[in-house]
């Protein structure tokens, strides 16, 4: 039977479209494909609208397209083209890969502003995207742009939940530098956005930022740990032999080669070569520089981006590292900025610096040298305390010493714990450390919180001289998305504990005790009204307090800060963990407390709780009369035989429990508190350890 020859075409016709989208161009590298397919506005291109690459940037851009490469750093300064190169390589994957990608940018804002401002104007003016654009309004929004055959998320970083569900093959973290350390106390931006990548045939990862605080520094942790820590290196027009172009006088005022000058003639400035000391100057170097290559430190891999392949030392192919740095990729290297302006910048940030504000130098050393900045304000050294702790006496916990009239129990919230300090507090704010619990659990499952927490909050301390003592307030941390919900069911109810529902708050030079605010929510996760009131702590404020207080209040007294011999050292290195570092705001430079990452300071955000929990209390201005009567209901018992009398704490408002209350916690019976005894005898210390093993349920890792 024959089929007639125009049925016969276009059966032909409907299946190359049919196939069309399944076809498969050959790979090629991204500068490969942003010299044919990435065009820029009118304005900023160079020929017929298509973009032309720089010798230092198409180093990087393979590595993003070279699938042996699961990682690639880039530490780079401002205006190196570094931004153009992730919008190219979003459009090679969705039109020439078509693999599933995620851009976080630091904040919601950073990614409105990227997506408006780069992504949309390129993205229009891209043909090689048209076959696999879409233009549905569900499929093209700020957030999510569906094309055939893969899909981009653009995403900020703020939030944990933008780093769960969905599944990726590309993860690029832009500014990682000005992300969280920790987002939402829940995971860091690098092992969140690499958890995206599970199953991907070949995973890839980026990062690019322009590096901010040694201490906060996310990508200088990654390229510590990198396989290959390339820098562009230069021939020397002179010798010939090559080397990266060095800071010389913009970071060492008697270096001898690298960026040199005479006095403040910024026009005079030359680059003086490490090898044979003869100079060039930026006309110089812009005739050398495509002759230039990325070359690792250790000398083992360098790129090739004229031929596009990966080079051992001695010039032989090689396979491409698994994870590559670009390092020091600064402002020098770039055309678009001049030499001489470059010095003159480095001079006013001097001035500054020398009468008084290093702000502008630690910007340029950050946005103009591609370093990391690491002058600190302030740190308070846990050996020092320990040693300190020696000299205070030598009291075991949950001993309430003589002097101190309040308890105040801070609790901070983890994935898979609670961690609870608390303070004993006397005239002028003198503190106490009297007791640290570790009580392992699930805060995302409600039921838990009572089970873990009740024990918690009722719990009996004794004074020296043989008075029980309750808890006059509880603080919980409420931070943390995964639970929060639950925090707040779990405040909710008990009130007449005072707990406290707290927040930590980022604003600067406020009053520890913000102003509460009615927050909850229900079931479909709404707020609703009048339901839990939400305490804001002004962290910063605390910490200031806290540590002014460690370093410079030397005697027992108002204000003392004492410390337990008895506490473990992880205790002191929780307490310190935190140093005041100056960072970059949305509106300038601020001082600021700040975690190093993968540091634990539990201990500290427990104490900042009981810090807030002493102004709620009143306890700053409480009259020396109202000290006095609480002093006296707490003094050594003449008539200790006598009956028991009322609890000596008629205003805190914590109804006293009844012994059989005091059930052990599940699991927990290890640590269970001091039996609550009503008669008082004479003192007998509890010698029992507060922290234990895992295997008991509580207890330090
Ligand atoms: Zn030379």
């Amino acid at each position: 039977m024959t089929v007639p020859s125009v049925t016969l075409a276009s059966i032909s016709r409907a299946v190359r479209a049919g196939l069309a989208p399944l076809r498969a161009d050959p790979p090629m590298p991204l500068s490969t494909w942003a010299e044919q397919h990435f065009e820029m506005d009118e304005e900023s291109s160079h020929r017929r609208g298509l973009w032309e690459a720089w010798p230092i940037q198409i180093g990087w851009m393979d590595a993003f397209s070279n699938d042996d490469i699961f990682e690639v750093d880039v530490e780079k300064a401002k205006r190196v083209g570094y931004t153009k190169s992730v919008v190219a390589f979003a459009e090679y994957n969705a039109s020439h890969r078509r693999r599933k990608q995620a851009i976080w940018q630091p904040t919601d804002d950073d990614r409105d502003s990227f997506v408006k401002s780069e992504i949309t104007p390129s993205f229009d003016i891209c043909r090689a995207l048209d076959p696999v654009r879409r233009h549905d309004r569900d499929d093209d929004t700020v957030r999510f742009k569906r094309f055939r055959g893969s899909v981009l998320h653009l995403l900020g970083a703020k939030a944990a939940r933008n780093f769960r569900r969905i599944t990726i093959a590309v993860a690029v973290l832009d500014e990682i530098d000005a992300m969280d350390t920790v987002v939402e106390k829940t995971i860091d931006p690098y092992t969140g956005a690499v958890g995206r990548l599970e199953g991907a045939p070949f995973p890839k990862v980026i990062l690019g930022t322009t590096p901010r605080h040694k201490l906060t520094s996310h990508i200088r942790r990654r390229v510590d740990a990198a396989e290959a820590v390339m820098e562009y290196q230069i021939p020397c027009p002179h010798c010939g032999v090559a080397h990266p172009l060095g800071y010389g006088q913009l970071r060492d005022e008697v270096s001898e080669h690298g960026m040199l000058w005479d006095d403040d003639d910024t026009a005079s400035v030359r680059h003086v070569c490490p090898h044979c000391r003869h100079a060039i100057a930026q006309g110089d170097y812009l005739a050398v520089w495509a002759a230039g290559r990325w070359i690792s430190r250790c000398g083992r891999y360098q790129y090739d981006h004229v031929r596009k392949i990966w080079l051992d030392g001695s010039e032989h192919p090689r396979t491409a590292p698994r994870h590559v740095a670009f390092v020091r990729a600064w402002t020098a290297y770039s055309p678009q900025r001049t030499w001489p302006d470059i010095v003159r910048e480095f001079i006013e940030a001097k001035k500054a610096q020398k009468a008084g504000d290093s702000g502008p130098m630690q910007g340029f050393v950050n946005e103009t040298l591609a370093e990391v900045w690491e002058e600190e304000y302030e740190h308070t050294d846990a050996s020092v305390l320990r040693k300190r702790a020696e000299t205070d006496l030598d009291i075991p916990l949950h001993v309430v010493p003589a002097g101190a009239c309040k308890l105040v129990m801070g609790i901070d919230t983890q994935g898979d714990r609670w961690e609870a300090v608390t303070w004993a507090i006397g005239r002028g704010e003198e503190m106490w450390p009297i007791d640290y619990r570790v009580v392992y659990g699930t805060p995302a499952d409600q039921s838990e919180w009572a089970d873990k927490l009740d024990p918690l909050i009722k719990t009996r301390y004794r004074n020296v001289h043989g008075h029980d003592m309750t808890l006059d307030g509880v603080g919980i941390d409420t931070g943390g998305t995964n639970w929060t919900h639950q925090a707040y069911n779990y405040c909710r109810t008990r009130n007449h504990f005072k707990v406290y529902a707290t927040k930590g708050d980022q604003a600067l030079g406020k009053p520890i005790k913000m102003k509460p605010s009615w927050v909850d929510v229900n079931s479909t996760g709404r707020t609703i009204k009048h339901g839990v009131k939400l305490w804001r702590i002004c962290v910063d404020t605390a910490k200031d307090l806290l540590y002014g207080r460690l370093e410079q209040v030397r005697k027992p007294g108002s204000g003392y800060v004492h410390l337990n011999r008895n506490l473990p050292p992880e205790w002191f290195d929780q307490l310190t963990a935190e140093h005041r570092i100056r960072i970059r705001q949305a509106h300038g430079w601020a001082e600021r407390w700040v975690c190093p990452s993968g540091v634990r300071n539990e201990v500290l955000d427990c104490t900042v709780i009981a810090m807030f929990l002493a102004q709620v209390l009143g306890l700053h201005n409480t009259p020396p009369s109202t000290w006095a009567l609480w002093e006296a209901r707490l003094e050594p018992d003449l008539f200790a035989d006598a009956p028991d009398k009322t609890p000596a704490q008629p205003d805190a408002g914590f109804p006293a429990s009844p012994a059989e209350d005091h059930e052990p916690m599940p699991g927990t019976a290890s640590v269970t508190p001091p039996p609550v005894v009503k008669a008082r005898p004479p003192l007998q210390v509890p010698q029992q350890r507060t922290v234990m093993r895992r295997t008991g349920g509580i207890g330090r890792r």
